[in-house]
């Protein structure tokens, strides 16, 4: 098996590897407050250069490339091996920008876009509401056409960085009497007015990144509606085609258990080297079974996008992958830092073993947010392997909508 990218990609590598020893340096990024200033002044140069942003047009703040899935492949790896940034994290450069593009007005897309590729507008997913995940299209919250303006009213929870967000992308019901899936419209509505009430909820860590949402009478203007009224089921579903954004994804696994190893060098079973106890090894062994199979599966899609092959299972199965080796991996962790591992978060010893808590306690949303397992193992099943559709929950048919 030849897992080299050829000579041409290969340049491709070093042209980037030089460009972030020019631009980046091996120190990785400053404290606060210049780190913010310093990253955004090279993501700016990274564009500039056609390294990020590719799936964008360049009148919206990107770089316009062709879709190359070896190049965005190089690109990842090198910038992860750099401890460069990519493009500003979020749900406006992950969900947004790929949603105006498909589907958003002109004028949508010239005055929402550069602001989100440049970092100043953040945005909040409104999607999730108390009665209404997985089963999304049961959601409730209303919005009423009022002259040049729509009125929103109801509720979202978990509701990601929402006190930080300067706007919401979200799902509400315009048609009442339609069918379910037909009566919803994706609406685009700024966070800081009177009608919006925002409240934190506190996580298994301690921190709240989640919020519940209130709506009561919030407003925004009639065209900020992407799509046509009606079809927000549509719009929710776009994915970006520009380019394949996280084809494989193992780059986080491979992250996650470098750090385990690190741990595990310095960690002590008794009296000898965690590495040198069997039982660790044992079980560090099958964390690296599930890994090496994520890796070479991560490298069968990108053979198949290359060749322009659809990616059939393996894409959906991908992030169930994922879910699981960092629930392995900092389960492991865990076992190795002993007794820290009981202490509250922010009373652990500062031995950085604390990020490995917090880790394994995000590992369990991560099996959640985004679908969960459950829900991606139905679309493995039914969509996948071609099994009979699942059982309906509360008399609806979700996984394979
Ligand atoms: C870290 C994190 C960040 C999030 N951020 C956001 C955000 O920013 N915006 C937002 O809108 N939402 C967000 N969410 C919410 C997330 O999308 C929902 O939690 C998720 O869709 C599941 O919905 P639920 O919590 O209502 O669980 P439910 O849908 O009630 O599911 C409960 C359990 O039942 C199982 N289940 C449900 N239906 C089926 C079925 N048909 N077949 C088999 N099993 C089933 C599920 O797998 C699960 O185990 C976030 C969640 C997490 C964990």
């Amino acid at each position: 098996m030849d897992l080299g990218y050829g000579p041409e990609h290969e340049a491709f590598r070093a042209e980037v590897r030089e460009f972030l020893e020019s631009e980046w340096g091996r120190d990785g990024a400053p404290a606060e407050p210049e780190r913010e200033r310093r990253e955004s002044e090279f993501r700016r140069k990274a564009t500039g250069r056609g390294y990020l942003n590719r799936g964008v047009p360049r009148r919206y703040g990107g770089s316009e490339q062709t879709p190359d899935v070896l190049r965005a492949q190089i690109i990842r790896e090198e910038f992860g091996r750099a401890r460069a940034p990519l493009e500003v994290p979020g749900a406006g450069m992950m969900m947004v920008v790929p949603t105006l593009l498909e589907c958003g007005a002109e004028w949508q897309k010239e005055h929402f876009i550069p602001p989100t590729v440049a970092g100043e507008y953040r945005w909040a997913q409104g999607y999730s509401e108390p009665g209404a995940g997985s089963d999304l299209a049961s959601l409730k919250t209303r919005a009423e056409r009022v002259g040049d303006e729509w009125t929103i009213h109801g509720q979202k929870i978990w509701t990601s960085y929402a006190r930080e967000a300067d706007y919401f992308f979200m799902l509400v019901r315009t048609e009442p009497d339609a069918p379910k899936h037909a009566g919803i419209s994706y609406l685009l509505v700024p966070a800081d007015q009177p009608g919006i009430e925002i409240q934190p909820l506190k996580q298994i860590t301690g921190e709240s990144q989640f919020n519940q949402v209130f709506f009561d009478g919030a407003r925004t203007p009639a065209d900020w509606i992407v799509g046509e009224r009606g079809q927000g089921w549509q719009v929710s579903r776009t994915t970006l085609r520009h380019e394949r954004g996280h084809i494989g994804g193992a780059d986080r696994s491979l992250q996650l258990w470098n750090s385990l190893m690190r741990l595990a060098g310095r960690s002590r079973c008794g009296d000898s080297p965690a590495l040198d106890d069997p039982r660790i090894r044992d079980l560090m062994v099958q964390v690296l079974g599930y890994l090496r199979a994520q890796e070479y599966s991560g490298f069968t899609l990108l053979t198949r996008a290359a060749r322009g092959q659809e990616a059939g299972l393996l894409e959906t199965t991908s992030k169930l992958q994922y879910s699981r080796i960092a629930a392995l991996i900092s389960k492991l962790a865990l076992q190795l830092i002993g007794d820290s591992s009981l202490l509250a978060p922010g009373l652990q010893p500062e031995r950085g073993d604390e990020r490995w808590l917090n880790q394994f306690m995000g590992s369990l949303g991560m099996a959640i947010a985004g679908g969960t397992s459950n829900i991606q193992r139905n679309l493995v099943a039914e969509r996948g392997l071609g099994l009979p559709r699942d059982a309906p929950v509360r008399g609806e048919p979700s996984a394979a909508e």
